[in-house]
């Protein structure tokens, strides 16, 4: 035998290759001499790789140029069943949200500048009037992201100060977001109250001293407890925080604005619950069970809004423009409560029935089938994810491909438009219900192309 590596073609050869001319067309030339540079040394190190002919070369230099021109950053379908999947981009946009960001970004926009006086203006003022019409709070203040809000509250409030905290609340959120270190680099000195399980209001009044600077409850988002356990309300809170002149600062999380109950899912106060039950300061993520954007909402007292807007901090947390156009887009939408179920696609995938997922679900392994891909409907429990009622199980169904479920599950991965799925007992399963509605038609033909 020969050693194939014996007769590489050069840089040159193949650069000029018919083969390649559709690719050297329409790629830029630096890439695709990258690219046929490292298919030969790869051939050149790796003899049972090299190429047995010019089709085989043009599939391996095509190979690497694709795996450089691809984003690193790119759109994947979540068949994971989890609709808030923080590794997967939390939220996705709604319509409205998406021309707004298209319409005020792909040219100039009134960010900081007061269109009817001619003069500057700011850019902490453009969803201010929505979020009090939606919560019932006299002002707000839109920051990157909740933990930031945190930060910019604590540090704005109580820096060297006491800040009084349960036990039973210094959780970690994920993502390395952790309440007491959290706390600690705002500069605020946390005291801790109660104990794991059972934390009463008489543990807080006592803890009072004249170094406190703040009372905060952190929604415990991710996780429940149960059994013999206590905790003080957020009305209880706030008749002491008042009766102490402290102010009280509520994590709220999730960022609900409508009540999810009659979907089936109780439990989660909506933002407006939380300020009126007495929170001087509510702190929101805009992408979780608002869906919107990645943002931290702050609402509340307009004098302690105002303390913060005014912290230099704020200047290094503060929004851009394409997060404020979707934000308020997201928020507007929230003003017809009849079509807001439909139009925000988190609301629509939490509260679509389990035969509205089901027959999706049927429609699409129908398609499948009939190309001959083996795969059966099956009813699977969705989650909501996200730090959002932590223990619901929503009833939804799922596509449950037939074969090697870890080669399946790769493949699935490896995909132009990459499919993530879970596996269990031994089947991949794509749940329906995480895949926003309207997107069927596309994900079909994915799932088509990556298994045919
Ligand atoms: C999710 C969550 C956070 C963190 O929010 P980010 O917007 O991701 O920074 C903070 N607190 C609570 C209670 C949460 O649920």
């Amino acid at each position: 035998m020969t050693d194939p590596r014996r007769d590489l073609p050069s840089v040159t050869a193949l650069l000029a290759s018919e083969r390649l001319r559709p690719l050297v067309d329409r790629t830029p030339r630096a890439v695709v001499v990258e690219a046929i540079r490292s298919a030969i040394d790869d051939a050149r190190r790796e003899p049972t790789i090299v190429p047995r002919d010019d089709a085989a070369w043009a599939a391996l230099v095509e190979a690497a140029v694709t795996a450089r021109v691809q984003p690193s950053l790119r759109a994947l379908f979540n068949a994971t069943g989890v609709i808030l999947h923080t590794n997967l981009g939390r939220a996705p946009l709604a319509d409205a949200a998406l021309t707004a960001i298209r319409d005020t970004a792909a040219g100039y926009c009134n960010l900081e500048y007061d269109v009817g006086r001619g003069e500057r203006g700011s850019r902490y003022g453009h969803c201010v009037r929505l979020l009090r019409e939606l919560t019932g709070a006299g002002d707000a203040i839109v920051v990157n992201n909740c933990a930031a809000a945190l930060v910019l509250a604590l540090n704005s409030l109580a820096r060297s100060r006491d800040v009084l905290v349960s036990r039973g609340e210094l959780i970690e959120i994920g993502g390395s977001f952790r309440v007491p270190e959290i706390m600690a680099k705002s500069g605020a000195r946390l005291v801790e109250v109660g104990s794991t399980n059972r934390t009463h209001i008489g543990d807080y009044a006592q803890a009072i001293t004249d170094r406190a600077a703040a009372i905060v409850k952190v929604h415990r988002s991710n996780f429940a407890v149960e059994g013999f356990v206590a905790e003080a309300t957020l009305g209880d809170l706030a008749t002491l925080a008042k009766e102490r002149q402290l102010p009280l600062l509520h994590d709220f999380g999730s960022g609900l604005m409508m009540s999810l109950e009659r979907y089936g899912l109780a439990g989660e106060p909506t933002a407006r619950d939380t300020v009126a039950a007495g929170a001087s300061l509510v702190f929101m993520s805009g992408d979780k069970l608002l869906g919107g954007p990645q943002a931290g909402i702050i609402v509340g007292d307009p004098a302690l809004v105002t303390r913060l807007r005014t912290n230099p901090l704020a200047r290094a947390m503060r929004v851009d423009k394409l997060t404020l156009a979707a934000l308020e887009a997201t928020l507007a939408l929230y003003r017809d409560p009849e079509t807001v179920m439909r139009t925000v696609p988190t609301l629509a995938m939490l509260t679509a029935t389990h035969s509205a997922i089901h027959a999706r679900a049927i429609g699409i392994a129908a398609r499948m089938r009939s190309r001959d891909i083996a795969v059966t409907v099956v009813d699977t429990e969705a989650s909501v994810g996200g730090g959002a009622y932590p223990t619901a199980r929503i009833p939804s169904a799922a596509l449950a491909l037939t074969g090697d479920a870890v080669a399946l599950e790769s493949r699935l991965r490896g995909g132009r438009v990459p499919v993530i799925g879970r596996i269990a007992d031994g089947t991949v399963l794509l749940d329906l219900r995480s895949v926003p509605v309207g997107h069927d038609e596309v994900f079909a033909d994915t799932l088509i192309r990556t298994l045919s």
